[in-house]
Parts: structure tokens; C-alpha cells; sequence
């Protein structure tokens, strides 16, 4: 005799839809089409925008564009397969030497995004029986490449080595990858990787750094986070980097040796079973690369205008976090305040979306101001003007949690 099983109500799509637009977490999308320098279109009204993670203004940048339109024309749109098949191109494998030179390591591995990357590599590198300890305030990405991976996942306080050392130190696992931010995308501060090596070393474990924000941003060359600590790659043996940000174009790398790229080759399912990235996106990356090196004047640029923001902002009495880098997140503390606030400062004609749990934590909604090379002092000062008429009107801080 079958039993009938009692009937799924599971599906509610419409009431979670409803319940996330009464808790102020509901999200939309705008249309854009770009305009001028960090000008846009918003849904058909002109707007500045200041969230983007173009932090170079390399995105339209004439001969990224130029490498791109060149060599589409060579290599055709779609890549065709994957790079185990017939995807992997010339232009491809000459990123690949290119951005192993930039970093430093023997090799690199170009994957199509930095989520799918992130993804691969924990999966490839730890399972059942392992253990990943993230920061608690890694990407998305990070901590759904740990669960997914089916090791034991940890995360310790933000930033914070003692914390780290501990859990370290209490876990029998086999296997320790300890896993975080070079820059932290929602707060802009910078791991401190030196400190975190101590229990690293100590414990056998490995560090697994994504500089998805710091590559291009930080260092002389643009080498990132662990460039600016000198991480060698026996420190850092798995260095992730995006190139959806500071490189203005799409995907991601992994850098570390051989082993390591050659077992990703042989193991990561997100490299394997997905289609290569265009070769134009890549050949448009690697004359991205060459201005990343090249061209310090846009990371002056950028600390000119982030030091002019942040002085304004004191003067302002506004309250930042502290961070030295193109993300400068303004505290606003519940989902409505964020909400409120991003949009008084749309209602002045600045873009900054107002970012919200499960994004960041509870109670710390924010605007996540970002910085471009392409924006102008007196758009920054722009920026400031609205920011204090927008405080004046919605009144002061909320308190930090
Ligand atoms: C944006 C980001 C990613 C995802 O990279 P995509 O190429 O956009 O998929 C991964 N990690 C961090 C820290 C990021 O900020």
C-alpha cells in the first residue's frame, strides 16, 4: 500500500518576495548605459555614480577596447568549449604567462569568474575530513566554496590572527585552508596577512588570499595585498584575483606553482566542465594588464581623491571605516536608513546603492562608496555636498551595533 504523503506547501515565492520588501531587504536593478567619464544613465536619468568596481577606469578604456574589437575579429565571440576541449587559445595561455610574471608565481589559471574560481579551488583543494577557516566577514563566494566543498568550515573574528590560532589549534582535521580577503569588499580594510601567517605556519595549514579588490588597487604595480606584505608564494600559496574590478574586464585567476594550477587543471569542476572565457575578453585583459603595471598615475589618482573624500567626510562629521582603499563604506545601520539615504542621494543625482543583510551583517547596512580613477575632484566634492544635506535632512548617525 502507497501512503499518501501529505501535500508540499513549500513554494511561497510570493510571500517571501513580500516579506523581504517589508524588512526593507528586497532587491531591484537598475538599467544603465554609460555616459561620460563615471557618468550614467539610470533607468533614463542621468546620474553620478559611485559605486562601481571599476576602480581604474579601465573598463572603456580606448585600447582595452581596441584589443578587444582586434581580436574578436581574429578569434571570433564565444571560445567555442571548454579549455580542456578546444577552448584554451593562445590568448589565453599568453594571460596566463602574464599574469604568473605579474605576481610573481610560477604559474596562473584563468577561470571565468572570480565566483567560479573561488568555487573550484576550495573544492579541489579540501572535502571530507578538512577544515576551512574563513574570516567572518569573507565574500559570498568564499564561504559557499566552503560549504559546498563538504569540509568542516570555521570562521573566525574579522581580522583577527589570536582568534584564528586558537581555532587552529583546537581542530584535528587533516587538512587546513585558511581562507580570506586581501581587501574586504564590503568594509575596504586590508587583511593583515604577516599576522595571520604566524598560526598559518604553525599549524601546517595553507592561506588561500582573494585579492579580488586589492589586485590593481594596492601596491607599486598594482600587485595587491600580498605584494604590499611581501608574501612569497610558499606564504601565500593560493593568490585568487578578479578582473570584473581594477581590470575593467571579466573573470578571474588563480596564481600559485605548478602543482597547484596542474591539479586545479586535473580537479576543479568549475574549470573543467564550463565554457572558456571569449579569448577577446582575454587579449582585452592583457593590454588591461599592461596599464595596470604601467600606469601608476591612476592609483595616485585614486588616493588623491579617496584622501580628499575622507578629509571632506571629517570635516563632514561623517563616519567612515577605516580603510585606505577605493571602498569607502558609509555606515548607515538599518536596511530603511541605507535605503533612505541611497536614495536622497539619488534624488541629488549620485548613484551609491545601499547595501544590506545578508550582504552584511545585521544592523550594518551601508553605502558602499567606491572611488574611480575616472572621477573628478569636484564630483568628489559633489559627492560630499550631497552627503551633508542628505545628513542634514535624515538627521544623524544611528548607533553602531
Ligand atoms: C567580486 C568578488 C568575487 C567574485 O568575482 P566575480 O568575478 O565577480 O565572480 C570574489 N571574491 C571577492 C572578494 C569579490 O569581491
Amino acid at each position: 500500500m502507497i501512503q499518501n504523503a501529505p501535500p508540499a506547501t513549500g513554494f511561497n515565492l510570493e510571500g517571501q518576495i513580500d516579506a523581504s520588501k517589508a524588512a526593507d531587504l528586497y532587491r531591484h536593478r537598475r538599467t544603465l548605459v554609460p555616459g561620460q567619464g563615471a557618468w550614467a544613465t539610470v533607468d533614463g536619468v542621468e546620474k553620478l555614480i559611485f559605486c562601481s568596481n571599476d576602480y581604474l577606469g579601465l573598463a572603456r578604456h580606448p585600447s582595452v577596447i581596441a584589443s578587444f574589437k582586434k581580436a574578436a575579429d581574429c578569434y571570433g565571440v564565444g571560445s567555442g568549449a571548454s579549455h580542456l576541449v578546444t577552448g584554451h587559445s593562445r590568448a589565453h595561455q599568453q594571460l596566463e604567462e602574464e599574469l604568473a610574471a605579474f605576481t610573481g608565481r610560477p604559474r596562473a589559471l584563468v577561470f571565468s569568474s572570480g565566483y567560479m574560481a573561488n568555487i573550484g579551488v576550495i573544492d579541489a583543494l579540501v572535502g571530507p575530513g578538512d577544515c576551512s577557516f574563513h574570516d567572518r566577514l569573507n565574500h559570498a563566494s568564499l564561504l559557499d566554496a566552503g560549504r559546498l566543498s563538504g569540509a568542516r568550515l570555521m570562521r573566525y573574528r574579522h581580522c583577527d590572527a589570536d582568534d584564528l590560532a586558537c581555532k587552529l589549534a583546537r581542530s584535528q582535521s587533516r587538512r587546513k585552508l585558511v581562507v580570506t580577503d586581501g581587501v574586504f569588499s564590503m568594509d575596504g580594510d586590508i587583511a593583515p596577512l604577516r599576522t595571520l601567517m604566524r598560526p598559518v605556519q604553525q599549524q601546517g595549514a595553507w592561506l588561500m588570499v582573494d585579492d579580488a579588490h586589492g589586485f590593481g588597487t594596492l601596491g607599486l604595480q598594482g600587485g595587491g595585498a600580498a605584494s604590499i606584505f611581501r608574501m612569497s608564494a610558499q606564504e601565500v600559496p593560493v593568490l585568487i584575483g578578479t578582473l570584473g574590478k581594477a581590470f575593467g574586464t571579466s573573470g578571474a585567476f588563480v596564481t600559485g606553482s605548478h602543482a597547484l594550477v596542474e591539479s586545479l587543471i586535473q580537479s576543479a569542476n568549475t574549470y573543467k566542465y564550463t565554457t572558456a572565457l571569449p579569448p577577446a575578453l582575454a587579449e582585452a585583459t592583457r593590454t588591461s594588464l599592461r596599464l595596470v603595471q604601467t600606469e601608476n598615475w591612476r592609483r595616485e589618482r585614486l588616493q588623491h581623491l579617496i584622501q580628499r573624500f575622507r578629509a571632506g567626510c571629517r570635516q563632514l562629521g561623517l563616519r567612515l571605516l577605516d580603510s585606505q582603499t577605493p571602498i569607502q563604506p558609509i555606515i548607515a545601520g538599518s536596511a530603511s536608513r541605507a535605503l533612505a539615504m541611497s536614495a536622497a542621494l539619488e534624488a541629488r543625482g549620485i548613484l551609491v546603492t545601499a547595501i544590506r543583510p545578508p550582504t552584511v551583517p545585521q544592523g550594518s547596512s551601508r553605502l558602499r562608496v567606491t572611488f574611480s580613477a575616472n572621477h573628478q575632484e569636484e564630483e568628489v566634492d559633489r559627492l560630499l555636498d550631497a552627503l551633508d544635506s542628505v545628513q542634514k535632512t535624515l538627521g544623524g548617525d544611528e548607533p553602531c551595533p
